[in-house]
C-alpha cells in the first residue's frame, strides 16, 4: 500500500511507470502473506518490484515502450519475472525505457521520458530524492525539499532501463528488472546513485524478454545497494530450456559473498578506459575507488585492452545488425498496431511507419544496411572479428591473474532532458556507452556501483568487470566501494 500510495503520488513527475497493477500488487500481498503465515515463503516474499516494459508480463501492458506494440498483451510469463513471482515477489508495473531499448537517456520511448529523480545542486549541497515515512508508509516526495537551492533543470536518468532506475532511486519499488544491451543497467544506475549488475551472458534466460540484439542482451537487477542487487540477482538467473543460450552452472549463493575480504585480489586498471575530455570528477573518482580497495588489501595493478577503442563503432553495427533482424516480425500482423494500405505490403509499409520513431527507423535501416550483399564483409563481418579481439583482450588480462577490471561507469553524469548536442548528432548520444559495451561484446559480467558525487552534487558510479560467470566477486568488491 505504501508503494501504491507513493507512484500515485510521484509518477506525474518523474514517469518512470507506464503501467501499474496495484490490483495484482495486493493480490500477490495476500498470497505472500498466506505463505508466510504457513512457514513456507520464499527469498522474496511480498517484496515489491517494478518490471521494465520489456519483460513479457501474462495479462498486462508489454510494449517495448513502442508504439507498434499497441494494446499487446502477451499470454505468456517471461522467465526472469516468472522466477521472482515463483520466490513471492510483487509487481507493482511496468518501467518506462527506450523504445525496445535503444538509447541512452530514456527520451526514445513512445510515453514520453522519464525525469531522474536527482537535480543539480546550485549550493553543492548534496540533493537526494527526499522520502519520509508518512502516515501510510514511504511517501517519495520527488526531490525539491528547498526549491530554491536547486537549479530547476530537468535531467535524464539514463538509458534505456530509465524508469528501472528512476522507480528504485526515487522509492518507487523496492527493486526493478531490468535489460543491458550495450550498457542499458549499469549507465542508468551510474545517473541515479542506484546499483545495477548485468550479468555474464548465459546466466541469465531470455525467454519472453523482448529481443533487441540477441547476443548481447542480458537482463538484471536495478537496486538500492549491493545487498538487494545479489538477492534480486540470484531469483531471476536460471538455465531454461527455453533459452539455449542460457547456461546450466549453478546459481550461487550471491549474498555470501558481501562482506568478504578482497585482500590479495588484483585488480586491473585498464589505461585505454582513460579517455579525452573525460571530465576531472570522473578521474578523482577512479583514483578514490582505486585507493579504497588498495586500502582494503587488494593489489592495484596497470593493464592494457588495446581494441577497446573499436568498441564502440563496432557495438553500432553488430547491435544495429541484430536488432534489424529481430524487429522484421512487427508487420501489423502478429502484435500490436495495425494500420491498414491497399496490400499487405503497403499495410506492412504503414504499420512500420507509424508504430517506429526515429531510433529504432536509424537502427533498423543501419542494421538493414551493413547485413546486406556487398557490405556484409566490409561492416558486419569485420565488426565479428573485432568483437573476438575484444573478448581476447579480456581473456589475457584475466590469464594473467587479474580478477575484477575497475573503471569508471560512465564519461559523465546524468545530462539535461533534451541536450542540443545529443539531439543533434546521435553519435554524441551514443558515447554514453563508452565503458560499457566492450562488457556485452565480450559477455561478461560488470557491475555499476555508486562511489561518490560530482561538483554538482550529481551521483557518480564505477564499474566493475569480472570473469565469465564469477558475479560472486564483482558483489564482494563492489561492497567495498559502496
Ligand atoms: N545505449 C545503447 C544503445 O542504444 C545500449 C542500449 C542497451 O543496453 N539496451 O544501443
Amino acid at each position: 500500500d505504501a508503494y501504491v500510495k507513493a507512484i500515485d503520488q510521484a509518477n506525474a513527475t518523474f514517469n518512470a511507470y507506464v503501467a501499474t497493477t496495484p490490483e495484482k500488487a495486493r493480490e500477490m500481498a495476500k498470497a505472500s502473506d498466506a505463505r508466510l503465515a504457513r512457514g513456507d515463503g520464499g527469498a522474496l516474499e511480498g517484496i515489491p518490484l517494478g518490471i521494465k516494459d520489456l519483460f513479457a508480463t501474462e495479462g498486462v501492458h508489454t510494449q517495448a515502450c513502442s508504439h507498434v506494440l499497441d494494446g499487446f498483451e502477451p499470454r505468456y510469463e517471461s522467465t526472469v519475472t516468472a522466477n521472482l513471482w515463483a520466490d513471492g515477489a510483487v509487481m507493482l508495473g511496468k518501467l518506462n525505457m527506450d523504445e525496445f531499448a535503444m538509447g541512452s537517456s530514456n527520451e526514445t520511448s513512445y510515453y514520453g521520458p522519464v525525469i531522474n529523480p536527482w537535480r543539480r545542486s546550485r549550493t553543492e549541497t548534496v540533493v537526494m530524492p527526499t522520502t519520509h515515512q508518512g502516515d501510510g508508509g514511504f511517501v517519495a516526495s520527488g526531490g525539491a525539499r528547498t526549491a530554491r537551492s536547486y537549479d530547476n533543470m530537468q535531467l535524464v536518468p539514463g538509458g534505456s532501463s530509465g524508469g528501472s532506475a528512476a522507480a528504485v532511486s526515487a522509492f518507487l519499488c523496492a527493486g526493478a528488472t531490468a535489460t543491458d544491451t550495450g550498457g542499458s543497467i549499469r549507465q542508468p544506475a551510474a545517473f541515479t546513485g542506484t546499483v545495477g549488475i548485468k550479468p555474464t551472458y548465459g546466466r541469465v534466460s531470455r525467454w519472453g524478454t523482448v529481443a533487441f540484439a540477441s547476443s548481447l542482451d542480458q537482463a538484471g537487477p536495478i537496486a538500492r545497494d549491493v545487498r538487494d542487487a545479489a538477492i534480486l540477482l540470484k531469483s531471476m538467473a536460471s538455465v531454461d530450456a527455453k533459452d539455449t543460450t542460457s547456461v546450466d552452472l549453478p546459481v550461487p549463493d550471491y549474498e555470501a559473498a558481501i562482506g568478504k575480504s578482497v585482500k590479495g585480489m588484483k585488480i586491473g586498471i585498464p589505461k585505454e578506459y582513460r579517455v579525452d575530455g573525460m571530465p576531472e570528477d570522473i578521474e578523482a573518482l577512479w583514483q578514490k575507488g582505486i585507493a579504497w580497495l588498495r586500502d582494503a588489501g587488494a593489489e592495484i595493478v596497470d593493464i592494457s585492452l588495446p581494441h577497446t577503442k573499436y568498441a564502440l563503432p563496432a557495438y553500432y553495427i553488430v547491435a544495429p545488425a541484430e536488432a534489424s533482424s529481430n524487429l522484421a516480425r512487427y508487420d501489423g500482423v502478429r502484435y500490436g498496431l495495425r494500420v491498414p494500405g491497399k496490400d499487405i505490403i503497403e499495410m506492412y509499409e504503414n504499420t512500420r511507419a507509424a508504430g517506429f520513431g526515429r531510433e529504432v527507423k536509424r537502427r533498423i535501416m543501419i542494421g538493414t544496411y551493413v547485413l546486406s550483399a556487398g557490405y556484409y564483409d566490409a561492416y558486419y563481418l569485420q565488426a565479428q572479428k573485432v568483437r573476438t579481439l575484444i573478448k581476447r583482450d579480456f581473456e589475457l588480462a584475466f590469464a594473467a591473474g587479474v580478477d575484477v577490471i575497475l573503471t569508471p561507469a560512465t564519461p559523465s553524469a546524468a545530462f539535461g532532458v533534451a541536450d542540443e548536442d545529443m539531439a543533434a548528432d546521435p553519435v554524441k548520444m551514443y558515447l554514453n556507452d563508452i565503458f560499457t559495451v566492450t562488457v556485452n561484446m565480450a559477455g561478461l559480467p560488470g557491475i555499476a556501483v555508486p562511489a561518490g558525487l560530482d561538483g554538482h552534487g550529481l551521483p557518480l558510479g564505477l564499474q566493475l568487470i569480472g570473469r565469465p560467470f564469477d558475479e560472486e566477486t564483482l558483489f564482494q568488491t563492489a561492497h567495498v566501494i559502496e
